[in-house]
């Protein structure tokens, strides 16, 4: 009987969270016993229970007591073992931090003649779904899940450095395991042009072909390299349309929407279009402080959460920078035997952080934000306490908070001078919303990557 109830709270708790971040964080709990009015509920690690604790703790607690009144509490512990698929449970040893790129062990393997090798630390367990990415995470591991073609291609974009590759090879490490004699071959668009460039040249065209053309998954990463190469485009458009006309999973990634490719052949952008198209947003806040937080567990050390915070909100370009930041500030600390702290973190990284600071002002926020709700600039310092110029001055004192590092009685005082109470109370007022509605948090989300840009 507590199993059906924990049943219906899971199911419950898929429905509301989605099946991404239900994966990721949920799926690892398991119930360890209900006694005394109390569940005790256990997860693998302790990186994975503080972050269910904040992030959903509270609505499993009513859950539970929805399903028996007589429950009045719920605790999350660590149950070491308990789940050997979480998604970040992964052994210390067997993840080192700067792991060297391995081949997969089949020597004799021919996709590794024509692909690229795949990195160990790239799979789906290492990948940590937040709101920027969980949609190309769901595609990508449909793709991977399933052995009938659903969406050919699947198109994967996105900047520089926010897990296209690391999704890529986490489909590849999943379909070589679940199937071994699925070929699937994983290669840089460059690596591809290389080797049809060599091709011609040794006039071996007939088996680059073939081998390209004998594959069940092709994955061709960064595929804008292409743009402007027009024979390469012509043999990767026919190797492309043979593919797919065989039934054979595509999976490709850009840094820009096929629209957007440039030096692309109309025939070729349109058919990179017609499979599913998804794209990885710029990280949030959230998901940079769950990837360290990840990276952390991984790495084996402890991290202060304030260092965590610090740095989740200064290195905000992207996550192999903020990766880049953490292994520093962690090797300096091995190396002189201190513990880390927030001070060694901003001496460690000064020259990054200078970078890193950013150059969006209060006064862009304000404009951009006035621009977009269609008020005067002057409302963001005036008095008026209207809805209409209240609500988008509090968004504008959100965004401050979000992209600067003033401190709320400097914001408040570009805002007319007002009080940091009142900004505090704004930030509040807005995550609520963003909580609340999903198209303001749409609004809010296009603001700050506009500003962002
Ligand atoms: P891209 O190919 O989009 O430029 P990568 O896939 O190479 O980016 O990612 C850069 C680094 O950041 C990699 O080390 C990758 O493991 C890490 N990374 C990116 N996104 C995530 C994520 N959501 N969870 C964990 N690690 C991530
Ligand atoms: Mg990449």
């Amino acid at each position: 009987m507590v199993q059906a109830q924990w049943n219906r709270v899971r199911g419950r708790l898929r429905d509301e969270y989605g099946e991404a971040a239900f994966k990721s964080w949920l799926n690892p709990l398991t119930l360890a016993e209900v006694r005394d009015g109390q569940v005790r509920m256990g997860v693998p690690t302790r990186f994975l229970r503080d972050w269910v604790v904040t992030h959903y703790g509270d609505r499993i607690r009513s859950l539970w007591s929805t399903e028996d009144s007589s429950i009045n509490g719920v605790d999350i512990v660590v149950l070491p073992g308990v789940s050997k698929r979480a998604p970040i449970s992964v052994p210390v040893a067997k993840a080192p931090a700067v792991a060297p790129m391995v081949a997969h062990p089949e020597p004799s393997n021919v996709n590794e003649e024509i692909g690229a090798p795949l990195d160990p630390r790239y799979t789906f367990d290492n990948f940590v779904v937040g709101k920027p990415n969980e949609f190309a995470y769901a595609a990508a591991r449909r793709v991977a899940e399933s052995d009938l073609v659903s969406f050919n291609p699947l198109f994967l974009y996105g900047g520089v450095g926010l897990g296209k590759t690391h999704l890529m090879h986490a489909v590849a490490w999943h379909i070589r395991e679940r199937n071994p004699q699925r070929s699937v071959i994983y290669l840089s668009a460059e690596k591809f042009m290389y080797r049809f460039v060599r091709a011609l040249r040794f006039q071996d065209t007939m088996a680059f072909k073939e081998q390209f053309r004998s594959v069940d998954v092709l994955m061709i990463d960064d595929v804008q390299f292409i743009g402007g190469k027009d024979s390469t485009q012509e043999e990767f458009f026919h190797t492309f349309n043979s593919l797919v006309d065989q039934g054979r999973q595509i999976i490709i990634s850009a840094d820009k929407s096929p629209s957007d490719l440039q030096g692309m052949e109309e025939r070729l952008r349109s058919r990179l279009g017609c499979g599913l198209v998804a794209d990885i947003h710029a990280t949030t806040y959230e998901l940079r402080l769950g990837i360290l937080g990840a990276k952390a567990e991984q790495l084996g050390v402890e991290v202060p959460r304030k260092v965590a915070e610090f740095l989740a909100h200064k290195i905000t370009s992207n996550v192999r920078e903020l990766e880049g930041a953490l292994n520093r500030v962690v090797a300096h600390a091995q190396l002189v035997g201190r513990d880390i702290s927030l001070e060694t973190t901003q001496e460690v990284l000064h020259d990054l952080l200078r970078a890193n600071d950013r150059r969006i002002t209060i006064e862009e926020i304000q404009k951009k934000v006035a621009e977009h709700f269609n008020i005067r600039l002057a409302d963001m310092h005036s008095a008026r306490r209207a809805r209409q110029v209240a609500r988008p001055r509090q968004v504008a004192m959100y965004l401050a908070k979000q992209l600067t590092s003033r401190s709320l009685p400097e914001i408040g005082r570009k805002f007319g001078g007002r009080d940091h109470t009142t900004v505090m109370h704004a930030v509040k007022k807005i995550d609520e919303l963003r909580n609340a509605d999903s198209s303001f948090a749409e609004d809010i989300e296009l603001l700050r990557r506009m500003l962002e840009s």
